[in-house]
């Protein structure tokens, strides 16, 4: 059957897929209890396709994680996956749901890796000021890697030049003085990912004893989870469960190209509400955000209630950000307009105007 399928992907000449069957047996034929989690998302449909075809004795275990803000279109595609492929998937609780990390810990704010630092830097009262690193590192000792993202720690590279961190929070333009112009006067946290996707996952690791866990995570899909990995397997000695990324090296195309060629078909998350990614209902670190609760307000409008009133304060921080980033460029701008002329200015002797008069035909 697998030869059909290589097959297809040389016709098509699409060597990508093509590897990416050939890897995806070659791992499974090493592995006696692997499991897979499943989303509902379209990364995840093509992982589930490919796995499914390589694993001819049925030894997968897939499950979803009920993050307690899902879509019912969501809900739906995964009693439809079932059906299609004759599997079942496995719903699993997370630790803690979305509203209840939400309202214990905080709300998520602009990404993962931003809600973390900002999470510290609040746990040990920190007043967003702006002073040197070893000023705060004595005022707060405790919280020295969120102190570094704050401030823009450089690094030298291999050639001795300084770089900006990809960690650093200059990464976000014009945060720092965002933040200290608007300090949040609530509390931000990431602890949500944790409670209910990271330690459920974790979970069902351990208790399938699990020597693969699969994952449908795509390097093309950027971010702080797809930077953490350089290839799609990670060999894992210590707990003994490597991780398994089918499509970590798709791209766009490549992605369309697989739905072409093996007729997948995504929830009614894409097709109906026209979303192009799925995932926790109304996510704040979501880019889109604002033409995302449009279309669930329009979908499932008490989904969009419940986002709302979930990351409602997160929502309007963002806003406010965005705006503040707008503001700003047009003021750089401005500015870069008025350095130019100037210097214009000063290679006419100094006068702004006689540089543009020399410009005006006689
Ligand atoms: S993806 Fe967003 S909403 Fe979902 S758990 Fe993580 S931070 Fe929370």
């Amino acid at each position: 059957m697998i030869d059909e399928y290589l097959s297809k992907c040389a016709d098509n000449n699409n060597y990508t897929i093509y590897t990416s069957f050939c890897k995806a047996r070659r791992i499974m034929l090493n592995s006696y209890s692997p499991v897979c989690s499943i989303s509902g998302g379209a990364d995840s449909d093509i992982v589930l396709d490919i796995m499914h075809k390589v694993d001819e004795d049925g030894r997968i275990k897939y499950f979803w994680i009920d993050t307690g803000l899902e879509y019912s279109a969501t809900k739906e595609h995964l009693d439809y996956l079932e059906q299609k492929y004759g599997i079942s998937i496995e719903r699993v609780k997370p630790d803690k749901p979305i509203p209840t990390c939400v309202k214990e810990y905080g709300v998520p704010f602009l990404s993962k890796f931003v809600s973390e630092q900002m999470m510290r830097l609040q746990k040990h009262g920190f007043q967003w000021e702006d002073e040197p690193l070893e000023v705060l590192l004595q005022k707060y000792p405790n919280c020295k890697v969120a102190l570094q993202w704050w401030c823009c720690e450089r690094y030298s590279d291999k050639d001795g030049f300084q770089k900006i961190s990809r960690f650093s929070i200059e990464r976000n333009r014009w945060l720092k003085e965002f933040i200290m112009a608007n300090p949040p006067d609530f509390p931000i946290s990431n602890k949500c990912c944790e409670y209910a996707k990271k330690i459920p996952a974790k979970r069902m690791v351990k208790d399938n004893d699990a020597d693969l866990d699969i994952t449908g995570i795509r390097k093309a899909e950027g971010g702080i989870r797809s930077a953490v990995y350089k290839t799609c397997f990670s060999e894992c000695k210590s707990k003994g469960c490597d991780t398994y990324r089918p499509v970590f090296w798709y791209t766009d195309k490549d992605k369309h190209d697989y739905e072409q060629m093996f007729d997948v078909t995504h929830s009614r998350c894409y097709t109906e509400y026209g979303l192009r990614r799925t995932g926790c209902v109304g996510c704040p670190f979501s880019k889109h955000i604002n033409e995302e609760l449009a279309v669930i307000e329009e979908h499932e409008p008490n989904l969009y209630k419940a986002a709302v009133h979930i990351f409602g304060k997160s929502y309007e921080y963002t806003a406010k950000y965005r705006a503040f980033v707008k503001e700003m460029k047009a003021k750089d701008k401005e500015e870069k307009k008025r350095d130019k002329l100037s210097a214009n200015g000063a290679d006419t002797g100094g006068d702004p105007v006689s540089a543009d008069r020399s410009t005006v035909p006689a």
